[in-house]
């Protein structure tokens, strides 16, 4: 008999599946709380359960439904990046990263993606399938555990379009957010699109308050028709009226990621269009320096071009950061996640 998958399930849903095993409702909050506030890793552990219902949920329930195949420390920094095993034989990847007290899991939310970013290597994988929501959650479980470690701060940003995976990626943060949960607070859960038009309405009309961020690497048509593809379908003057609208109602500013490439988006008229265009939306500007990989032609500016660049957006109404990616030695970087055996067909 099949296992049932329990990580993943909301604690309405757990509520349901306890029942059907004819047990008492209020053993779905013991389980919610162990499986994901204290990070238990098998029924054992769970030590206010019968003997007999432990000994009952092992032989019917799958704790997991992922596991490390392989994890890489980096050299330059503490970040890690793990590779793990779906059940189907598909592979994601994972990163830690650490800054002062800020513990931040990268989760993955696709094997592979449809968007097909040229300068990303995800992109490269071309897309095999969404992730569930067990998955999603389960790689962050498996590295608390593993590392020994609480997150501060979840970012959606590893392989995938989280906003093609809507449900899923919106379940697991509610899961990450909620009180019986690991309590993870909505503004250090931040999901990153590449600009889904639909679903960026659909998250402001809906009021989630997790951060917002949107790739947004280029500042006419023609560069992000060419750098973020999805833009010939979501292009950037439907874009940014939807991302104002959702400053508007949200009462939030919202985050947008410059991967700067060397003699693609990274002059100084790039710069102060990118003033232009932004003025009006409540926003920070994080600009990431690309980060190179084996497999592309793409390159980073140099300092001197960064310079030049910055110099320009010295006046803009919104804050600037530059953002020196961790885990470069490892390729765990923003663009670099890639798994290259992926075993299933
Ligand atoms: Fe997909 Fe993001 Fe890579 Fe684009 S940058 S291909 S949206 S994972």
């Amino acid at each position: 008999m099949e296992k049932t998958n329990l990580k993943g399930l909301d604690l309405a849903e757990l509520d349901k599946w306890i029942s059907s095993i004819s047990e008492k409702p209020f053993r779905a909050r013991q389980i919610y709380k162990w499986m994901y506030a204290k990070n238990v890793c098998s029924f054992a552990e769970m030590s206010n359960l019968s003997g007999d219902l432990r000994k009952k949920l092992a032989e019917i329930v799958d704790l997991s439904q992922l596991e490390i195949q392989d994890k890489r420390e980096s050299c330059q920094d503490d970040s890690v990046k793990y590779l793990f095993r779906l059940k189907d034989g598909h592979a994601v990847e994972a990163v830690y990263l650490v800054a002062g007290r800020r513990v931040t899991v990268c989760l993955s939310t696709m094997v592979g993606c449809p968007v097909a970013c040229p300068y990303c290597a995800t992109g490269m994988m071309g897309f095999k399938r969404n992730l569930t929501a067990g998955e999603i959650i389960d790689q962050l479980l498996l590295i608390q555990s593993d590392l020994n470690i609480r997150a501060t701060n979840i970012v959606f940003m590893g392989m995938g379009e989280p906003f093609l995976n809507y449900d899923n990626v919106i379940k697991t943060a509610g899961i990450l957010n909620s009180e019986l949960g690991p309590e993870i607070a909505a503004r250090r859960i931040t999901i990153s699109t590449a600009g889904i038009i639909p679903q960026i309405r659909r998250f402001t009309d809906e009021g989630h308050r997790y951060k917002l961020a949107v790739s947004l690497n280029g500042t006419t048509e023609f560069q992000r028709d060419e750098l973020v593809p999805i833009n010939r379908k979501y292009p950037l003057r439907e874009l940014l009226p939807a991302i104002h609208h959702y400053t508007k109602q949200s009462r939030r500013r919202v985050t947008f990621e410059y991967i700067l490439i060397a003699g693609y988006n990274d002059s100084a008229a790039d710069a102060r269009r990118l003033v232009k265009m932004l003025a009006q939306i409540p926003c920070k500007v994080n600009l990431i320096p690309y980060n190179e990989t084996e497999f592309l032609p793409y390159r980073a500016p140099s300092e001197d071009q960064l310079n030049r660049f910055l110099q320009q957006l010295y006046r803009a109404p919104f804050a600037v950061t530059v953002r020196r990616s961790k885990g470069q030695d490892i390729a765990a970087a923003c663009g670099q996640l890639y798994v290259q055996a992926d075993r299933s067909s």
